[in-house]
């Protein structure tokens, strides 16, 4: 008799040879599609990877490169934290990126070390990227800026010719993310390609700052301040504040030149500027404007408020003899020139505004030195 046989647990229906190709057939799709799935995710994961690539080799300032880093890296990746830390031995990188105005606070998860003592962790010498669980005792300087710690790290070392420029750390809540085991080429081609840009950035930046410094005193140079005080000028009109200017020129430097040599002249050129700085606040500007002539800007200042500090860089020269590099020392003194440009006087035209400033300024100067030198006048 035709018919489908009663079902029986004992003796379950024979599946004829078409349904268990049917079935085969279905569960090879199935993972093909798993496969599929997988490779689609990792064909997602890795264009993604080559735009965060392509978005960081194209940064050619400083402030562009750690800003996709911090803001695109844990996307791309799905990181819970990234942190930079930059090896900066003389501070000198520190002190550049500030010169440019470049706001270091507004990146709080990258660091600063002078050396690779300061992170206290002997273990990661190997100059190779270290995977495992966080431990506090070894990673807490890496990840020092977060309040809640990972449970999973990647800490990688950025070498360029086999020097260590810093580390990027990965930081995961998930205990698996980042294992001992796992393979690290990922990883290490990441922190190559970030060291890299880093480097290509830094030399930029140094460049521009290059471009703006003056070489002898390490103040910025005249075309800086040319430039800035427009800036600050328009800055000032809008914020509605005054500012003012101080032109300075050393006393009878011809003097220190004959009597000391150039290389003593420099040496009083050089401690000059520093003296001139260490009365300055980081918003204010210096810059020396040729030979022995500085200009200062002084950002949100009024006369008075003026007056007291160009009357404190008058001393600070007077009042203390200059050592010489090949011996002895001098004394100096140096005439300034004031003049500030409150808020109703900031109208029009700023290039004019600028121009005005800096010639009543020197105007001041001359004045200065005709009435007898080593004093601070108002105009
Ligand atoms: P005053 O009080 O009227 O300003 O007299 P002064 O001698 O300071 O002024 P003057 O402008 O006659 O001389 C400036 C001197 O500065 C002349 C120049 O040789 C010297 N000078 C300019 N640039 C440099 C420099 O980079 N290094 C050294 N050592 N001297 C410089
Ligand atoms: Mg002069
Ligand atoms: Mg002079």
């Amino acid at each position: 008799m035709d018919g489908a046989a009663p079902y029986s647990a004992k003796h379950p229906p024979r599946l004829s040879a078409m349904d268990e190709l049917r079935l085969e057939n279905n569960m090879l799709r199935s993972r093909l599609d798993d496969i599929l799935e997988h490779a689609h995710r990792n064909q997602n994961i890795m264009e993604r990877h080559q735009k965060f690539e392509l978005q960081i080799i194209g940064a050619s300032h400083f402030i562009e490169l750690i800003t996709s880093i911090f803001s695109s890296l844990a996307e791309t990746s799905e990181l819970d934290m990234v942190s930079l830390i930059l090896l900066d031995p003389r501070q000198d990188l520190q002190q550049m990126l500030t010169d440019l105005r470049i706001n270091l606070r507004e990146f709080p998860h990258m660091l600063f070390v002078r050396s690779e003592r300061e992170l206290q962790t002997p273990c990661i010498s190997s100059q190779k990227p270290v995977l495992g669980p966080y431990q506090r005792h070894l990673y807490e300087q890496f990840f020092r800026s977060f309040s809640q710690k990972p449970a999973s790290v990647a800490l990688i070392p950025l070498i360029r010719q086999g020097r260590l420029i810093g580390y990027l750390n990965l930081g995961s809540f998930s205990a698996d993310r980042f294992l001992s085991s796992m393979a690290t080429d990922f990883i290490q081609r990441l922190g190559s390609i970030i060291a890299i840009c880093l480097e290509n950035v830094i030399n930029n930046e140094r460049l521009t700052y290059i471009g703006l410094t003056d070489p002898l005193t390490n103040v910025s140079n005249r075309r800086y301040v040319e430039q800035r005080t427009l800036e600050e000028i328009g800055r000032a009109r809008r914020q509605g504040y005054g500012i003012a200017c101080m032109y300075l020129d050393i006393d009878f430097f011809k003097k220190v030149n004959d009597q000391y040599g150039h290389q003593g002249g420099d040496d009083v050129l050089c401690e000059v500027a520093r003296r001139i700085k260490a009365e300055l606040r980081l918003s204010d500007t210096l810059g020396r404007f040729g030979g022995e002539e500085f200009v200062v800007l002084l950002i949100n200042a009024n006369l008075q408020d003026a007056m007291m500090v160009a009357e404190r860089i008058r001393r600070s020269i007077a009042e203390k003899a200059f050592p010489l590099s090949e011996g002895g020392s001098c004394n100096t003194s140096i005439s300034i020139g004031l003049t500030t440009v409150s808020e109703k006087q900031n109208h029009g035209d700023e290039v004019i505004v600028a121009k005005e400033m800096i010639s009543r300024a020197d105007r001041a100067l001359y004045d200065a030195k005709r009435s007898g030198r080593n004093m601070v006048r108002c105009e």
